[in-house]
């Protein structure tokens, strides 16, 4: 054990010398910009974050399948082809579209903490754990979401059998896919601190030691046998079967950080259906996720902190929307990082967060030449004590969107956190580390911390799987991003791109990116927004210039068109006719 704890400590130091790159705690490399066309389609429209995903979606479609139909078949392909990103041992937050009744359903499949957790579950004797270490290993791992949602939102919405879902992923992962760069670059690089440590991950990801290649055909027999069992017997042969049984094993057995889960963790685990976080702006009704995710609060503060401001004036890559966009951003983060956490544990104030009267407060001294300042939270009603917590999410994640033929729609994101999780691999999938989501320090200056870890608790995410809906209540677009904390931004920023300044949805998930979460500002290195760097300073904006990786797949409904994005920063591709 203690030589595990050491190697860990020293691997964390190697990652810190290796990622000059990037930013500390922010592991995720840029792999390359691929312009991309708008992909225009009249009949449907499948996005995904990898080839392979998005034309398992297609032929889904294509069978006649419905959206959700079309995201069990790409998660179970992402699972093969981009299993650093999102699988079925992590969780997902998905919204489904029912255009016949023209009602927007979501599903909450985010993990839940086993039941043997406490407030002080990384803690090392008094200290906190570092992020890092805490990673890796079994007790970062959160009782998996995804097929649960999936499984739930499909038996309500899907049209085909279950099992033929899953022919595609099954087929390729026993005949083998091509290796995408983006993922051969992610295992050379060697940023994970215990994916070379366990067995099962050292040999699939460095087979003979070596990182795998870009091009290789790799199969995976193990996970084509356990989609092989989850589509003849339905995703009970997950949670309370074979694989739970290994599941826990591998959690509570793990050579580094042993966790406490139970088969009972795992077959209790349920998806929850919520109502749908969602608010008007300008002629738009925005739709997102309700906590734990912050994506729905959140991406909806932004937009409405800007609605007093004539936007559509200005140019989205000019300083003055990015101070703008800066000043909004901080005051949502600051919000965020106070409040938002399981709603289901804490008193979570969110219809005060969102409401018109506490909006318009908030946005009182919001103008296109103010000086940017970090700011506080704000303070809307709330009957509880609640201290800032502090947590990292990391930028490793996927969205998917899809349109079908009747004009149902699947908004996703779906993930494992860090690059490959937990670096644990059971039967041919990584298991999550999604409980480092949590806030390490469960209290401060004497208060709670909304996010603290408890025991079935779910950890704020800021997955932002939205839609938008037009004056008539007519689905106008589907997008969201993967990128960490940061996602919130990434999808607020491309909203404005298509709603204020007229843009597709492809112009607007090229817009060349910025954040801020009440820090500093980050612009996207490498494009025009560098030059904004010394306006932006004199305006008192602390700037960074960095890969910002975002990950947008969208779709947009537009005069009887269904157009594709697909964000040039990964290698996804929209599809369909
Ligand atoms: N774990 C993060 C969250 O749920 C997402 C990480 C990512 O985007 O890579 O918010």
């Amino acid at each position: 054990m203690l030589s595990s704890a050491i190697k860990v400590v020293c691997l964390s130091i190697a990652l810190s010398v290796g990622a000059q790159a990037v930013e500390r705690n922010e592991p995720e490399a840029a792999t390359g910009y691929e312009n991309k066309q708008a992909h225009i389609g009249k009949e449907y429209m499948v996005v995904a974050a990898n080839p392979y995903a998005s034309w398992a979606g297609k032929n889904i479609v294509e069978q006649g399948g419905s959206a959700i139909d079309a995201a069990v078949a790409i998660q179970a392909m992402l699972t093969l082809v981009e299993p650093q990103s999102s699988g079925i041992g992590g969780g997902a937050f998905i919204l489904y579209w029912d255009n016949k009744t023209k009602t927007l359903h979501t599903f909450d499949g985010r993990e839940t903490a086993p039941a043997a957790v406490n407030p002080y579950w990384f803690y090392n004797g008094t200290k906190s754990m570092s992020w890092l270490e805490a990673v890796v290993g079994g007790k970062s791992v959160g009782v998996p979401g995804a097929l649960r949602a999936l499984e739930t939102a499909q038996k309500s919405f899907g049209k085909l059998p279950w099992k033929t879902l899953f022919e595609d992923a099954i087929n390729t992962s026993a005949k083998g896919f091509k290796v995408s760069p983006r993922l051969a670059h992610l295992v050379e690089i060697d940023r994970h601190p215990g994916l070379k440590q366990f067995p099962s991950s050292a040999t699939y990801f460095y087979p003979a030691g070596l990182p795998l290649k870009a091009g290789t055909i790799k199969k995976n027999k193990a996970l084509a046998d356990t989609l092989r069992h989850i589509a003849e017997e339905g995703a009970d042969y997950f949670y309370q079967g074979p694989i739970a049984e290994k599941i826990v094993k591998a959690v509570n057995n793990a050579p580094i950080n042993a966790g406490k889960m139970t088969l009972e963790d795992l077959a209790s685990y349920e998806a929850l259906k919520k109502k749908p976080i969602c608010g008007d702006y300008r002629n738009n009704k925005i739709c997102g996720m309700a906590p734990p995710s912050s994506g729905g609060i959140n991406v909806f503060q932004i937009l409405k902190l800007l609605e007093g401001q004539d936007l559509s004036s200005l140019s989205p890559d000019s300083v003055a929307f990015i101070n703008l966009f800066a000043q909004a951003s901080a005051l949502s983060y600051a919000d965020r990082e106070k409040y938002v956490a399981d709603s289901d544990f804490v008193d979570l104030p969110f219809a005060a967060l969102i409401n018109d009267p506490y909006l318009k407060r908030r946005a009182q001294g919001i103008s296109a030449d103010k000086p940017w300042k970090k700011v506080r939270a704000g303070e809307p009603y709330t009957n509880r004590p609640i201290s800032v917590g502090m947590n990292l999410e990391q930028p490793n994640t996927s969205h998917f969107s899809v349109v079908d033929k009747e004009g149902n729609a699947v908004s996703i994101t779906t993930s494992i956190e860090f690059m490959f999780g937990s670096g644990l691999m059971v039967e041919g999938f990584l298991l999550n580390n999604q409980l480092t989501d949590f806030s390490f320090n469960p209290e401060r200056g004497g208060w709670p911390v909304a996010n603290r870890v408890e025991p079935g608790k779910r950890p704020r995410s800021a997955m932002s799987p939205t839609m938008v809906f037009d004056e008539d209540g007519e689905l106008s677009l589907v997008v969201g991003s993967p990128g960490g904390s940061r996602i919130v931004s990434y999808v607020a920023q491309t909203l404005f791109g298509v709603l204020d300044f007229g843009l597709n949805i492809q112009e607007a998930i090229n817009l060349p990116r910025v954040t801020n979460r009440n820090d500093y500002t980050a612009l996207e290195s490498k494009t025009p927004l560098v030059s904004l760097k010394g306006p932006l300073e004199t305006l008192g904006h602390t700037v960074k210039i960095i890969d910002l990786n975002s990950g947008l797949h969208g779709i947009q409904l537009k005069d009887g068109q269904l157009i594709g994005g697909a964000d040039p920063r990964r290698e996804g591709v929209a599809v369909g006719q």
